[in-house]
């Protein structure tokens, strides 16, 4: 039995909507936070607070040293060195910093080491049809601005991947394959392993979202074997305003900055600029110590629950959540019930003639908070026909109670807009 961590959560004690205890589905967008976190960031700002990388006085020491740890554990809990972990203000930056490494190496920028990331004509980038708009447009963008050709991976009717098409889109003119690691959609987990085994035999990069993995399943991005990965604190019950780049070191080390300022550089003259080695050339600027001592927070407290557990939970939630939707007449579940790799906590259902919205606002009248409209995932929508959807989506702190006090008023849906089924 996964142990019942609820209590650990402030914010999960208060009602809404007159009195009406909450029941918070939206993790996928964004988790709440635990003692353990709030407790770390507010114990640096008491005690520790200073700027890191700079300033000789104790207060400056203690803020770096500080700042260095969180890297290293948070850098473990993916199982990587604490040397290929930039910090970033989120997996949208990570994924725009890779992206626009690229787009400056294309324009001749960062040397020799620089030049196996330039693209040009006759070059393709490879991505599928369900990602999330922060692993899609800096890649649409990057083929804009280079003349490379941006190619992806299709879903089928189900909403998963399809798999056969891997030999046919990605080929010897693949350069970059960037794809989600699991759907915030469909939950669905991707097989990583056939994606990155044809993307080396073509000896292309590997970029994952790990956006929804990391916070929810045991990752270790060397067992992935892919190139570079993002994610973000706060969807791993951290804060926001954080998050992190992990690559490949001999990748970091030669990939050029595209975030240019103070503290990411060694000399700097009137005419030009020579930079840090990874991690520190992509971390120009005031740094973000608190939300990084707050996210290693999280991922100790991930790592107590245990992530193997967590997984087991989450798709303990997936299947009642998946089964229950399905059995109800007048509500399509977006992907499929089950799949070999898995299914995360997350259920997105359209319901037959009631726009996404108005489900919502049924849910958040009886106190159960989800997210409605495209999820930044408009194309996959559109692939299956649907404009929108209702999402709801659970952490380590969702009940059964809570998913099947979902389902009981989701059935409530159609006929209270008059829907007959
Ligand atoms: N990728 C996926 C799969 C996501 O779910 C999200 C957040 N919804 C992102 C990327 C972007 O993350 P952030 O907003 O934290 O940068």
């Amino acid at each position: 039995m996964f142990p019942d961590v609820r209590r650990d959560f402030p914010l999960l004690t208060r009602t809404v909507r007159n009195g009406k205890p909450l029941v918070y589905l939206d993790s996928g967008a964004t988790s709440q936070k635990p003692h353990a976190v709030l407790n770390a960031e507010a114990d640096f700002y008491q005690f520790h607070n200073g700027a890191v990388a700079r300033g000789a006085h104790l207060l400056a020491e203690e803020a770096t040293d500080a700042f260095e740890t969180a890297r290293s554990e948070v850098a473990a809990f993916i199982g990587a060195p604490a040397d290929e972990l930039v910090w970033t203000p989120g997996a949208t930056q990570a994924l725009n910093l890779v992206a626009n490494g690229f787009a400056a190496a294309s324009d001749g920028l960062g040397g020799l080491e620089a030049r196996r990331f330039a693209l040009g004509e006759g070059d393709e980038i490879v991505v599928t049809e369900a990602e999330h708009h922060a692993n899609l447009i800096p890649w649409q963008q990057l083929a804009a601005r280079t003349g490379a050709t941006l190619r992806w991976i299709g879903l089928g009717d189900d909403g998963t991947l399809r798999y056969e098409e891997l030999e046919s889109v990605i080929t010897e003119r693949t350069r970059i394959v960037a794809f989600t690691h699991v759907s915030n959609v469909t939950g669905v987990v991707t097989d990583v392993a056939a994606i990155v085994a044809r993307a080396r035999s073509v000896g292309a990069i590997t970029v994952l979202d790990a956006c929804q993995s990391v916070p929810h399943l045991p990752v270790s991005v060397a067992n992935l074997g892919v190139d570079f990965a993002a994610f973000s604190a706060h969807k791993m019950l951290g804060p926001t305003g954080v998050g992190a780049l992990w690559g490949r070191k001999d990748l970091l080390d030669a990939l050029p900055p595209s975030i240019y300022g103070g503290s990411a550089i060694k000399i700097v003259t009137m005419e030009e600029t020579t930079w840090l080695d990874a991690p520190q050339r992509f971390e120009p600027g005031t740094q973000p110590v608190a939300q990084a001592v707050g996210m290693a927070a999280a991922a100790r407290y991930l790592g107590g629950l245990g992530m193997d557990a967590v997984a087991a939970h989450e798709a303990h939630l997936a299947a009642i959540l998946r089964e229950g939707v399905s059995e109800i007449p007048g509500v399509r579940l977006i992907g499929p019930v089950s799949a070999p790799l898995g299914v995360l906590g997350i259920a997105a259902v359209a319901v037959d003639g009631v726009h996404p919205h108005d489900v919502g606002q049924v849910l958040d009248d009886r106190g159960i908070a989800v997210r409605v409209g495209h999820h930044c995932a408009q194309p996959l929508h559109r692939r299956l026909g649907l404009t929108g959807s209702t999402r709801a989506s659970g952490h380590v702190y969702t009940s059964e109670d809570d998913v099947r006090a979902f389902l009981e008023v989701l059935a409530t849906v159609p006929s209270f807009f008059g829907v007959t089924v």
